[in-house]
């Protein structure tokens, strides 16, 4: 299909959070768990959502439209970089808070995982917030090019017990390509585009 993904907006700040009419799927991880890179690769494009040089200063909500679907790619900040300030974490999650509740039409949030670290703590906590708000989590493994096969499977199998979930998270490499068809096929089944 010949799809494509637009900025259409971002926004800063909860005043400038509008609803939107459409579906929509968050995107979520840490800082430098490859979200930019993913976001570009989507979009068949290398320099569409800025990739990081600097982690943890995207403060920013960014919406992409995704046709001729209809439906929004929502990228959020990146959280968990260690050199944020406690005011800048608290103000991360009155945005996210202010964003992911009474929004019915946020259907699902993909949650980036770093496939060449063991499950942490803060991602834990990220997707028991989503679930706990009725929101479906789609876990993706990124840079899915750097672990061995089998250390990804493992690292796939201890995701879906700790979601408790009944599919293995989906693999994604920003580098090679691998599993985008599949990350596809998962937002156009969530978006129920
Ligand atoms: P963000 O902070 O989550 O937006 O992360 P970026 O997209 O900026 O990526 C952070 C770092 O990880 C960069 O150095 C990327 O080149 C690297 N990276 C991102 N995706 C991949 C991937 O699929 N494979 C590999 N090997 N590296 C990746």
């Amino acid at each position: 299909m010949n799809r494509t993904i637009e900025l259409v907006k971002t926004i800063y700040e909860i005043k400038q959070l509008e609803d939107i009419d459409a579906p929509q799927i968050a995107l979520a991880g840490r800082s430098n768990v490859g979200k930019s890179s993913l976001v570009n690769r989507l979009a068949g494009r290398k320099a569409l959502a800025k990739i990081s040089s600097k982690p943890g200063k995207t403060r920013s909500l960014n919406y992409y439209r995704v046709d001729p679907d209809g439906y929004y790619l929502v990228d959020l900040p990146g959280y968990g970089y260690a050199k944020c300030s406690k005011q800048e974490r608290a103000k991360w999650g009155k945005l996210i808070e202010a964003y992911m509740k009474d929004n019915p039409r946020l259907r699902a949030v993909a949650v980036l995982l770093d496939s060449r670290l063991p499950p942490q703590k803060i991602d834990m906590e990220l997707t028991s917030y989503v679930r706990s708000l009725g929101i479906p989590v789609i876990p993706v493994l990124t840079k899915a090019d750097k672990p061995k096969q089998r250390e990804l499977a493992q690292l796939q199998t201890q995701w879906r017990d700790i979601l408790q979930q009944d599919r293995l998270p989906l693999s994604f490499s920003s580098k090679t390509g691998k599993g985008e068809e599949k990350l596809w096929a998962a937002f156009t089944e969530a978006a129920g585009a």
